[in-house]
């Protein structure tokens, strides 16, 4: 058998793409998959003439390629595109993603606006690891990291006046996700993470994902492909990622069958079709006010958790509305009460 070579020019392949059944030349798969990707942008409206587009960036390969394409478009479909980063206060690991953020801003002419931990929701990730240690780890950092973080990025963005909040997440995270949702049994999760969350919901800014049908090898080639540079660090607490388990369970059950997680793609959109599509946050938090699907938000538990004045503050707001939280609202301020010898909800 002969070396594979690309479908468009009979070239030296380097990309095997499975979408298309063959191979690419390094130049026609930079072509091909912005393609695809801006494709993806028209087909589904994802950005509209008039725009502020916040692009959630982690420093990661898949966040800094998706501000580097939408910068280079921004000007011909008319929208304005910056970054939003959020620091946790990851000593080691952050600010070298950082640095690499700043100069990739640097080079296309965006901003990149950063928001902490420690200003938003009063602690550092290694500070608020600390005290889940002393409570025996009954959390795990990413749970506590992955629900502050979306809501300050929220906060941020929202405060920047975007109008779109883009994601770099591509189809493996998606299907990770989805499985995560499945093993949880957590549906309305699975009805929630479509390629774009509904607008108009008060105080939420829109989210957008333009790498929803790309897969995870495909945006690190074309990173790499485009000299895209990030710094090979890892989270400390990546250990206790439940994703990091599922994403090489799912890598290795799909090993040497290429379209397995497309069709793990397709089973997640029937799903949502049959779970009836987007669930809507409707209402506010009653301790800080921030958009809510439950009565008290998950940051603010997270915060009572680990703060005995902010539990005694939260503890005050949901006296009166004690019996409409949920089991997990009701147990997780219970817990953190009764250690405390505090009143509101401990004592029911
Ligand atoms: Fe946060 Fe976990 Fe990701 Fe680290 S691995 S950045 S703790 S979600």
């Amino acid at each position: 058998m002969g070396r594979p070579a690309c479908l468009v020019c009979g070239g030296r392949a380097a990309v095997y793409v499975p979408y298309l059944g063959g191979h690419l030349c390094a130049g026609h798969f930079v072509e091909w998959f912005e393609r695809r990707v801006r494709d993806t942008v028209e087909r589904f409206g994802l950005v509209e003439p008039g725009d502020r587009v916040a692009v959630a960036v982690s420093g990661g390969k898949d966040s800094l390629a998706l501000l580097s394409l939408l910068a280079r478009w921004s000007g011909e479909m008319g929208f304005e595109v910056f970054g939003v980063a959020v620091d946790e206060g990851i000593r080691g690991y952050r600010e070298y993603k950082l640095e690499a953020l700043r100069r990739l801003a640097e080079e296309l002419g965006a901003p990149i606006h950063v928001g902490g931990f420690k200003e938003y929701v009063g602690f550092t990730l290694d500070e608020a690891v600390a005290v889940l240690r002393e409570r025996g780890m009954e959390f795990s950092p990413c749970s506590v990291c992955g629900v502050f973080r979306r809501y300050v990025m929220n906060r941020v963005a929202r405060d920047l006046g975007a109008t779109k909040l883009a994601t770099g997440h591509n189809l493996d995270d998606e299907v990770q996700v989805y499985v995560m949702n499945l093993l949880k049994a957590h549906l309305e999760g699975v009805a929630r993470e479509g390629i774009a969350t509904a607008a108009g919901e008060e105080g939420l800014v829109p989210r957008i994902k333009p790498f929803y049908f790309v897969r995870e090898k495909e945006t690190l080639t074309y990173a790499l492909l485009r000299g895209i540079w990030t710094p090979f660090v890892e989270c400390p607490y990546v250990v206790y990622a439940l994703r990091h388990v599922v994403r090489h369970w799912i890598n290795r059950v799909a090993s040497g069958d290429e379209e397995a997680k497309y069709r793990l793609l397709a089973s997640k959109e029937a799903t949502r079709g049959l779970l009836g599509g987007a669930g809507r946050v409707t209402r506010r938090c009653v301790v800080c006010g921030e958009p809510s699907s439950k009565p008290v938000c998950k940051a603010c538990l997270f915060r009572a958790y680990l703060d005995e004045s902010y539990a005694r503050l939260v503890a005050d707001r949901v006296s009166a509305i004690w019996d409409s939280l949920d089991r997990e609202a009701r147990s997780l301020l219970r817990r953190v009460l009764e250690e405390e010898g505090g009143e509101a909800g401990g004592e029911r």
